[in-house]
């Protein structure tokens, strides 16, 4: 994961940890290798904010009419 994926639209050098191009934007060669890192990243803000939501509904929504 060290290697710098080479843009192959500007040949420009990006870092490792990037998936488009910083210079033209282009999606980089190595995308497909760290596309299902960038999911696991974005399900674990969909759940962080999934439980945010409940909480604030725990709190707004009245209580059992019992
Ligand atoms: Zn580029």
């Amino acid at each position: 994961m060290s290697a710098q994926p080479t843009c192959l639209y500007c040949q420009h050098a990006n870092p490792g940890n990037e998936t488009e191009c910083r210079q033209c934007g282009m999606p980089l060669p190595a995308e497909a290798a760290l596309a299902g890192e960038r999911r696991l990243r974005r399900f674990t803000w969909f759940c962080v904010g999934l439980t945010i939501f409940c909480i604030v509904m725990f709190f707004w929504l009245p209580r059992s009419i019992a």
